[in-house]
């Protein structure tokens, strides 16, 4: 008998674990041979643990569903958790836009670092959570290898996304079971593939554009891909497109520069020479050769009237592709949807509907943009379950 009982140790279920064996019995049950198999993929095997903003900007990144996630990064953001991995001497660094890794770039010194705090915790491998039972003054717990009993149970099996890694939306069949309010579930952070792809322009890249949908703008890299586009500016827009009938994107592929600016500095550019040496400045090679064969302007700049420069100038502002497919759910990076938080106490993450359960992480109806805002939601959540627990 436990007195509680963790399903599946990534990130969020780890954090609910560690804090929760400060006072109590814990059992982490977890269906791979190993703990956290996503979390040594993450920001291509660097782990992008958390964005080390304050609280206010980053709940305002996080935006879906950001007015229950006060709480628990209040208790637990940003700030605590480069302090938590840097107390047990995972050194971490910063780059660009707060992002924050492991100083060695390698993803398993963060589940070390996870795994190394989690000393009073009772955790078995190769147990796949296939049911759970509500009784008068126990939770079971049942696996392919036999039944487990705890007074409460935290589930923290993940979203739906990269199922190899074993998040294969398990907590939805849980939900049912007890009845518990969930979204469906759409792909969050993911591709686009294009009604006319651009197979010329595979693996052309742009470090910074801004892409517009609807009212909604999102900067970030950008790459063209065989079938379609992605990069991070993308992938912040693609669950808009997903949730949208309308379908057209226009990318900004100069946002830095307005036209005015770049008239004024074609005006002091040699005239003799071609588009393509003035362009040069902002694109690759590959992208001035299709721009410019696309508007068939591939000659001199002194050939063309000012008004059809500033064209071209308006369409790279405003580039429009007309999107065919959103990336499907398994390649996501993450998962949309998942456990209604109107149903949870947002403060502990318990069920208001089943008490003594709790969902933190992936499993619910949260998620981020890329940038290391999906870890530390999943800390965040298991920190306020693990807390509440430890307390009461
Ligand atoms: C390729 C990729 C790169 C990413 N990079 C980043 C990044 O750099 N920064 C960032 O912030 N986010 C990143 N993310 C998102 C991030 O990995 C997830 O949001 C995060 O891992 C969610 O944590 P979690 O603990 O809720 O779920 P998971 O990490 O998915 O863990 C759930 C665990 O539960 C186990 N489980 C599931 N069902 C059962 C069951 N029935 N019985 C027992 N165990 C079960 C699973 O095996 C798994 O170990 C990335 C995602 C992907 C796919």
């Amino acid at each position: 008998m436990y007195d509680v009982i963790v399903i599946g140790a990534g990130p969020a279920g780890m954090m609910a674990s560690i804090i929760a064996s400060k006072t109590k019995k814990v059992l982490l049950l977890e269906k791979n041979d190993i703990a956290g198999k996503k979390l040594l993929i993450t920001g291509g095997g660097r782990c992008n643990v958390t964005n080390l903003k304050d609280t206010r900007s980053f709940l305002e990144e996080v935006e879906y569903n950001k007015k229950y996630l006060y709480s628990a990064i209040h208790q637990f953001g940003p700030k605590d958790i480069y302090d938590f991995f840097t107390s047990k001497k995972i050194p971490l660094k910063e780059e660009k836009e707060n992002h924050i890794f492991p100083v060695d770039n390698k993803a398993s010194s963060i589940l070390y670092g996870l795994l190394q705090s989690m000393k009073k915790v009772d955790i078995k491998y190769r147990e796949n959570v296939i049911d759970i039972k509500i009784k008068e003054d126990n939770k079971e717990v049942i696996t392919q290898k036999g039944t487990y009993t705890a007074k409460k149970i935290v589930i923290a099996t993940g979203g739906t996304s990269f199922k190899e890694t074993g998040s294969t939306g398990d907590h939805m069949r849980f939900a049912k079971i007890i009845s518990q309010p969930t979204i469906k579930l759409f792909p969050a952070e993911t591709y686009l593939e294009l009604k006319e792809a651009l197979p010329d322009l595979a693996g052309t890249s742009f470090e910074e554009v801004e892409v517009a949908f609807l009212k909604k703008k999102r900067t970030g890299n950008l790459i063209f891909t065989h079938k379609g586009v992605s990069g991070s500016a993308i992938m912040k827009i693609s669950e808009f497109v997903y949730l949208n009938k309308e379908k057209t994107i226009t990318i900004d592929l100069l946002p830095k520069i307005s036209i005015e600016a770049l008239v004024q500095e074609l005006q002091a550019f040699d005239r003799e020479k071609e588009l393509a040496s003035f362009l040069k400045k902002y694109f690759s090679k590959r992208f001035n050769t299709y721009i410019l064969n696309k508007y068939n302007m591939t000659g001199k700049i002194k050939a063309y009237h000012i008004k059809n420069i500033i064209r071209l100038f308006e369409n790279l502002k405003a580039f429009k592709l007309e999107v065919s497919n959103v990336g499907s759910i398994e390649k996501a990076y993450v998962t949309g949807g998942g456990i209604d938080l109107k149903y949870i106490d947002t403060k502990s993450m318990e069920s208001k509907l089943s008490k003594g359960i709790y969902f933190v992480g992936e499993a619910l109806d949260i998620h981020g943009p890329i940038g290391g805002y999906n870890i530390t939601l999943a800390l965040s959540t298991g920190y306020a379950a693990g807390i509440h627990i430890s307390d009461h």
